[in-house]
């Protein structure tokens, strides 16, 4: 089966790289060379526009940084004369809002669009194992579900189009929260005597523990290593369409805000392509002290 997939960024080119090792064949779109290039000598057929990457098939995929992006290349998908496209998977993370609103651009011509963001990281899409969050209809869903197989190992219907963003917002909110407040306890913890080791150890172990603490201390901050992983940027993204819905529903949400604040100030120290434990790197300098 044919599938189409556009965006080949750092998530893009692994998931398309599963799609061919799933024995789909796939027509590719980027707008960046290297990453056509790439994928290309991994198999993929390389198309010169996204119009052209949706064309002869009935599923396409894309990962596109934001929801723009990727009403640009909806836009430019659906003014195709003949199109045989059925179902639009969308892996990239956006607002629930935005994800409604592309289901109805699609929707006048025929075309069903599912918002399917997806959890795990660069590893999680280049060994298969992501998790994705979908939303869409009932029928959708069980069209595309092989597709997604291929690409995830935990696989959820949440709902109606727009809940996978929905869900993945909501955590993505707590991941930005968490990583904000692990980092400012470290160093307060740093700074009455304790080490990073013991932290791990106990608070590893305690109601206090976290994906943060359990994954990012071992991988990261332990090897002072802030390259690769989840940068700063797409995180500080998450909490914007966060802040952006809640502003809408008019929530207050202050964790959030502060939260925010500490992403932003990380980008402003040039942190913002660095895994999301930069942070940390804000209050060790503000505090003259370094978490080891
Ligand atoms: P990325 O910036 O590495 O890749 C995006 C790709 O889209 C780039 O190759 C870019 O050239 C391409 N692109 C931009 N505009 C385009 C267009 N008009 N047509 C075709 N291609 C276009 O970003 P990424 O890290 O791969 O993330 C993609 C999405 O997945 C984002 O929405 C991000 O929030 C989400 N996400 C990322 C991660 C992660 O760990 N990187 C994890 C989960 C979800």
């Amino acid at each position: 089966m044919k599938l189409g997939m556009i965006g080949l960024g750092a998530m893009g080119l692994p998931i398309c790289r599963r799609l061919l090792a799933n024995n789909y064949e796939v027509r590719a779109f980027d707008l960046v060379e290297k990453a056509v290039q790439e994928a290309r000598e991994s198999g993929a057929e390389i198309c010169t526009s996204a119009a052209l990457a949706a064309s002869d098939v009935d599923i396409v995929l894309c990962s596109l940084p934001n929801a723009a992006i990727v009403s640009g290349v909806l836009r430019e998908v659906l003014a195709t004369e003949d199109l045989s496209l059925k179902y639009f998977i969308d892996l990239s993370s956006i607002s629930p809002d935005s994800a409604r609103n592309h289901a109805k651009m699609t929707a006048e011509r025929g075309v069903e669009y599912m918002d399917c963001p997806v959890s795990g990281g660069v590893g999680g899409a280049a060994t298969g194992t992501l998790t994705v969050m979908a939303g869409g209809s009932d029928e959708g869903f069980a069209k595309v579900l092989p597709v997604l197989e291929a690409i995830g190992k935990k696989i959820y219907h949440v709902g109606s189009v727009g809940t996978g963003s929905g869900i993945k917002m909501v955590n993505n909110y707590l991941l930005g929260c968490n990583m904000a407040a692990v980092a400012e306890a470290l160093v307060l913890g740093a700074k009455i005597g304790l080490d990073l080791d013991t932290m791990y150890e106990i608070i590893g172990s305690s109601s206090g523990r976290s994906f943060i603490i359990e994954n990012k201390i071992p991988n990261f901050i332990k090897k002072r290593n802030f390259e690769g992983g989840f940068a700063v940027d797409l995180e500080h993204k998450d909490l914007g369409l966060a802040a952006d819905t809640a502003k809408q529903l008019k929530m207050p949400t202050p964790m959030g805000s502060t939260a925010i604040q500490m992403f932003e100030t990380a980008r402003a120290k040039g942190y913002g392509r660095q895994d999301i434990t930069a942070l940390l790197k804000i209050w060790e300098e503000l505090m003259d002290i370094e978490v080891k």
